[in-house]
C-alpha cells in the first residue's frame, strides 16, 4: 500500500512547517543571546566607569573636606577669642597655607565686613569687602549666617582674579559649648578651582572617562555644571554625589570613547546564528523540497499506476470477451466438419475429406491459441481459479499420453512410460489444469523432436516432498544462449534454423504459471541436437 503522503502533508507550506520552526527558534535564540551579551558588555562597560569616577570622587570629596577641616581650626580659634589680631591671624593662616596646596586665601570677616586677610599679597583688594553690600556674595553669606552652616558657594569669578569656591563658615562667639552664643561673622576660604580639579585628577589627560559636574553653589542636581562637557549629562552617563557639609554636587561620567556599540562576541553571534541558519534551515528546505517532490513523484506513479492497472483489466477483460466470442463458432465449424466427415448418408470423396481434415487441424490449432491466451488474460487478470484435490498422478499421466500418442504416431514417434504403470503416486493439484500441463509438455516433446525420435516419461519423489514428472525427447533442443527466453510469453526459441517450428510461445508461460500456482516448480535442461527434459515438481500428497 503506498504511503498517502498528501493525506500527512495536506497543504505543500507544511513540508516547511519544520524549517520554519526551526529558523524562528534560532532567530530568536540567537537576538536573545544578542541581547545577554550586548547587556553584559554593557554592564561591563558601566563597572569599569564606576571604577574610575569613584576614584576621581572619592580625591575631589577628600580635598574639599580637608580643605574645609583646616580652616575649621581657624574658625574654633576666633570663636575663642574673637579680638584676633592680623598678625595673630596671620600666623595661624601661615600655619594652615604650610599643609595645603588648594587654598587661596583666607579672609575673616567680622559683622560680614572682610578686616583680615592671609595671604595679604595680591588679595589687598577685598579688604574692606561688605557681604551686605556685595551683590554677588550676599545671599550665599547670609545664609552662612542663618543656616548657622558652612555653605561652599561657587565657583565664583573672583575679586581679586581668578575663580574660587568659596567656604564661608559663620563664627559663634563662645561656640564650643552648648549655646552657641552670638554670631561674630564669617571665615572665608576660597578654594583655588584649578588646583582643586588638578589635585582631584579631574584634568588628567590619561584619565579614561569623561566627567561633568553640577550643583552651582552645592546645589545638588539642580544646579547649574560648572565643570566639564554638556553632553555628558546627556549622553546616559553614571551620576555619583559629592555630599557637602550644606547641600551637595553630583557628578556624571561616560567612557572617552562614548558607551560601546557592538561587542566582538557580538559579530561571532552573528556569524554563528547565520552559520546555524545554513546548517540546519537549508537542509532542512531542501529536505522539504524532496519529500514534496517525492510527493509528487509518487502522485504520478499512483496515476500511472491506477491507468496501467485500468489499460491492463481492459486489456485482460477484451482478450477473455474475444476468446469466448471466438471458442463459440470455433466450435461449431469443428463440431460441423466432423459431421461432414463422418456422415454415413454422404461420405465425401478422398479429396473433400482431406479439405475437411485441413480444417479440423487448423480449426483445433486455433482453438489451442484461443484457449491460451484465454489462460493468460485469466492469469494478469488475477482471475485464474484452481481447485486444488489429491489425485492420483498415474491415471493422468497415462490419460494424456493416450491423448498424444496419435500426434507422435504420425512421425513414427516413440513413447517410453516408465510412470503410469508403476506404483500409484498421488500429489495435491487441478486436474484439469495437472493435464493441461501435461500436454503442454508432450505436445512440445512430439513437435519438436526428430522423425522417428522417443519420449521418455519418468516419475520420482524427490527431497522436500514432491514429485517429479520428467519427459525428455531425442529432438532439437534448445541452445544455451536461449535458455532465458523458454518461459517468456511469446518467446520461441530457434535452435535449428532448418527444422520448421509451429507455436506461439504462449504454451510455456502459461504451463510455469499453473505450476508455480499449485505450489509447484518447473525447469528443464537440454541440448542442441541431443533433446530436452523438461520437468515439473508438485506437491505429494499421502496415501
Ligand atoms: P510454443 O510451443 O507454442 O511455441 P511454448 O511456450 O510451449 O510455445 O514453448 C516456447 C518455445 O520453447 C518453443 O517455441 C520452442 O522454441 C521451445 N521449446 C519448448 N519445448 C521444447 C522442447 N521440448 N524441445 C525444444 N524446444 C522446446
Amino acid at each position: 500500500m503506498p504511503v498517502q503522503l498528501n493525506k500527512i502533508f495536506p497543504r505543500q507550506w507544511l513540508v516547511y512547517l519544520p524549517a520554519a520552526i526551526a529558523a524562528v527558534g534560532i532567530f530568536v535564540f540567537g537576538l536573545y543571546s544578542l541581547k545577554l551579551d550586548q547587556e553584559k558588555v554593557k554592564i561591563n562597560a558601566r563597572a569599569s566607569v564606576i571604577n574610575d569616577l569613584n576614584l576621581v570622587r572619592a580625591k575631589l570629596e577628600a580635598n574639599i573636606l580637608g580643605n574645609i577641616q583646616l580652616v575649621r581650626g581657624l574658625v574654633a580659634f576666633i570663636a575663642i577669642e574673637p579680638e584676633i589680631s592680623q598678625k595673630r591671624f596671620a600666623e595661624l593662616g601661615s600655619e594652615i597655607f604650610r599643609n595645603n596646596h588648594q587654598i587661596h586665601n583666607i579672609a575673616a570677616a567680622p559683622d560680614l565686613v572682610i578686616t583680615r586677610m592671609y595671604p595679604l599679597a595680591g588679595n589687598e583688594k577685598a579688604i574692606g569687602l561688605d557681604y551686605q553690600k556685595n551683590e554677588a556674595q550676599r545671599d550665599a553669606a547670609l545664609k552662612a549666617r542663618d543656616e548657622e552652616q558652612l555653605i561652599l558657594a561657587g565657583p565664583v569669578d573672583l575679586v581679586q582674579g581668578g575663580r574660587g569656591f568659596i567656604g564661608r563658615i559663620p563664627v559663634f562667639k563662645g561656640s564650643g559649648t552648648d549655646d552657641p552664643g552670638a554670631f561674630w561673622g564669617l571665615v572665608a576660604t576660597v578654594i583655588d578651582v584649578e588646583k582643586l580639579y588638578v589635585d582631584s585628577g579631574l584634568l588628567d589627560p590619561g584619565l579614561p572617562i569623561k566627567i561633568a559636574i553640577r550643583g552651582h553653589d552645592s546645589k545638588g542636581a539642580d544646579g547649574d555644571q560648572f565643570f566639564g562637557r554638556p553632553d555628558v549629562f546627556s549622553g546616559d552617563p553614571v551620576l555619583a554625589d559629592i555630599t557637602l557639609p550644606y547641600g551637595s554636587w553630583q557628578m556624571a561620567a561616560i567612557p572617552k570613547g562614548g558607551w560601546p556599540g557592538h561587542s566582538k562576541g557580538e559579530i561571532w553571534l552573528y556569524l554563528i546564528l547565520l552559520a546555524a541558519e545554513l546548517l540546519i534551515v537549508v537542509p532542512m528546505i531542501i529536505a522539504g523540497k524532496l519529500l514534496k517532490e517525492r510527493q509528487i513523484h509518487i502522485h504520478r506513479l499512483q496515476a500511472s499506476q491506477r491507468s496501467a492497472e485500468k489499460a491492463n483489466m481492459a486489456k485482460s477483460e477484451f482478450l477473455a470477451s474475444m476468446s469466448h466470442e471466438l471458442r463459440t463458432p470455433l466450435n461449431a465449424i469443428l463440431g460441423f466438419a466432423q459431421m461432414l466427415q463422418y456422415d454415413p448418408k454422404n461420405p465425401p470423396s478422398i479429396a473433400q475429406n482431406s479439405y475437411i481434415e485441413s480444417i479440423r487441424t487448423g480449426g483445433d490449432h486455433l482453438l489451442a491459441l484461443v484457449n491460451d491466451v484465454l489462460d493468460l488474460a485469466k492469469i494478469e487478470a488475477d482471475q485464474l481459479q484452481l481447485h486444488i484435490e489429491k489425485l492420483a498422478a498415474n491415471d493422468i499421466v497415462a490419460e494424456c499420453v493416450a491423448m498424444t500418442a496419435h500426434l507422435g504416431d504420425t512421425r513414427g514417434i516413440k513413447f517410453i512410460d516408465q510412470f503410469s504403470g508403476g506404483p500409484t503416486a498421488y500429489l495435491y493439484a487441478d486436474q484439469l489444469r495437472l493435464k493441461q500441463i501435461l500436454l503442454n509438455l508432450l505436445s512440445n516433446a512430439i513437435k519438436f523432436n526428430h522423425v522417428n525420435g522417443t519420449v521418455h516419461l519418468q516419475g520420482q519423489a524427490t527431497e522436500g516432498g514432491f514429485l517429479r514428472i520428467s519427459i525428455t525427447d531425442t529432438g532439437i533442443g534448445i541452445a544455451k544462449r536461449e535458455y532465458g527466453k523458454v518461459f517468456q510469453v511469446f518467446q520461441r526459441v530457434i535452435a535449428d534454423p532448418m527444422v520448421a517450428q509451429e507455436g506461439t510461445g504462449i504454451g510455456l508461460t502459461v504451463t510455469k504459471h499453473l505450476v508455480e500456482q499449485m505450489a509447484g516448480r518447473i525447469g528443464f535442461e537440454s541440448e542442441v541436437g541431443i533433446g530436452s527434459t523438461f520437468w515439473i515438481e508438485l506437491p505429494l500428497a499421502s496415501d
